[in-house]
């Protein structure tokens, strides 16, 4: 049998970040991680394409939980305890520089997400933090007369008086922790790429329209921004954020759907006037070799060809129901969505512990005293941007927090 005063359970972002500010705020504690693989980290490590999108250039808390879509509500108070900014100088005080990308994304200015493990490592080593490793947790019970933890791997017993979960999107942990009395809101994927099988999309890969509107039809989910057509379909925030908000209901409509897209922002008329004015103004011009509202030449002349036009076609020559069916493309054209993909450089799980059932102010949990939970183990996750790990950060530093103060210095 192994006592320690707190066992983090989960040696991944939450866990190697509760530990190290744990030991920092009350140096007397016993801490140890316990990972079931024989490396820790592992996310971290292949995170943001291997270069860890550690946080988001977001510095104010009402409007860095919109990024939300489970656990807006219940991060607000926490954001103004710890967020960005301390994520930062936390980073920063420990020789790790971030960096900002034009969209707002930050990452170690290595751009590696070995930086981030190296500091993780080396700080939980400084602090004398046990890292044990292969450590499956089997089992945890509540030795109500001794008040402590019993938690059980393969071959060890431990004993804490605090413990922390950080087990991330895990179906056996959640049923563990279901054991103990809490509800596990059922996981879903987030985060995926919309499979679309269209002429209009088939040959154009890699092609980018910068500002796009998507409706998801029959639904009350939008979001605008960046679209990118891919092998299979579409992907970039413009669908990554519909795939998050939409996690639950796309899940139930076993992701066949269709899409409404206005990939010039501008309404049926107004985009039609446009289009008369060059039919009147570059009549002898091919419609095919003259994009117009911004768009992607290749997107563009797919339009051109699904409005009924051939390459041939000049302006002059378009005549009304060409013209509707081209204004049509480019502000309202439907897509059948029939199925996902993974999103390759970040994916999390919505679904979690329940958030009824834990205090946002500590992380503890309301059901078990001396348990708390940190990271995506919990109902939250956010759209791609570095989010996530800030999720993991700010209810890590609280739970280590309100750890490092309840136990006795
Ligand atoms: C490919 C990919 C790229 C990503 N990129 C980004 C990004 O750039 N930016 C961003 O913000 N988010 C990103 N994410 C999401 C982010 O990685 C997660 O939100 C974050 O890792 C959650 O941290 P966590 O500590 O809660 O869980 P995890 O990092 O998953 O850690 C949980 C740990 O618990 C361990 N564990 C589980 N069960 C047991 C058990 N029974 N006993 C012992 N240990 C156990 C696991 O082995 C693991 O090490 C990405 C996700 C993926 C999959």
């Amino acid at each position: 049998m192994k006592h320690y005063d707190v066992i983090i359970i989960g040696g991944g972002a939450a866990g190697f970040f509760a530990a190290i500010n744990c030991a920092e705020q009350n140096p007397k504690l016993n801490i140890c991680i316990l990972e079931k693989n024989k490396e820790g980290l592992q996310k971290v490590k292949i995170s943001g394409g291997g270069r860890c999108n550690v946080t988001h250039a977001e510095f104010m808390p009402q409007e860095l939980v919109n990024n939300y879509p489970r656990g807006a509500k219940e991060l607000l108070g926490p954001f103004h305890q710890f967020m960005t900014g301390d994520t930062i100088e936390w980073f920063d005080k420990r020789g790790v520089a971030l960096k900002i990308e034009e969209d707002g994304r930050m990452f170690p200015v290595t751009d590696s997400s070995q930086t981030i493990i190296d500091c993780f490592l080396n700080e939980a080593k400084k602090l004398q933090i046990d890292v044990l490793y292969s450590q499956n947790v089997q089992d945890i019970e509540i030795l109500e007369a001794q008040e402590v933890f019993q938690i059980k791997t393969k071959d060890t017993n431990f004993q804490c008086e605090k413990l922390l979960v950080a087990t991330g999107s895990s179906m056996k942990f959640w049923k563990l922790i279901s054991q103990l009395g809490h509800t596990i809101v059922q996981p879903v994927p987030s985060l995926f790429t919309f499979n679309i099988n269209d002429k209009r999309i088939k040959n154009i890969p890699g092609v980018v329209a910068q500002d796009v509107e998507v409706n998801i039809l029959k639904t009350d989910l939008s979001s605008q921004g960046p679209l990118l057509i891919t092998h299979w379909g579409m992907s970039a925030p413009a669908i990554l954020k519909l795939s998050a908000f939409g996690a639950v209901e796309l899940a139930k409509m076993d992701y066949k759907f269709q899409i409404e897209i206005n990939f010039i922002k501008q309404d049926f008329e107004s985009c039609l006037d446009h289009l008369k004015a060059i039919k009147h103004d570059f009549g002898k011009k091919l419609v095919y070799k003259l994009p117009q509202f911004e768009l992607p030449k290749r997107l563009w002349q797919q339009l051109v060809l699904a409005s009924g036009m051939t390459q041939d076609t000049r302006w002059a020559d378009v005549n009304k129901q060409e013209l509707d069916s081209l204004t049509e493309q480019l502000t309202q054209a439907v897509f059948d969505v029939n199925g996902k993909s993974t999103f390759k450089d970040e994916f999390v799980t919505a679904g979690g512990i329940d958030l009824k059932e834990v205090n946002f102010k500590t992380f503890e949990s309301k059901r078990v005293p001396n348990l708390y939970f940190a990271g995506e183990v919990l109902n939250i996750d956010a759209i791609t941007g570095g989010f996530n790990f800030q999720n993991a950060w700010t209810g890590a530093f609280i739970a280590a927090k309100t750890i490092a103060k309840k136990s006795p210095l």
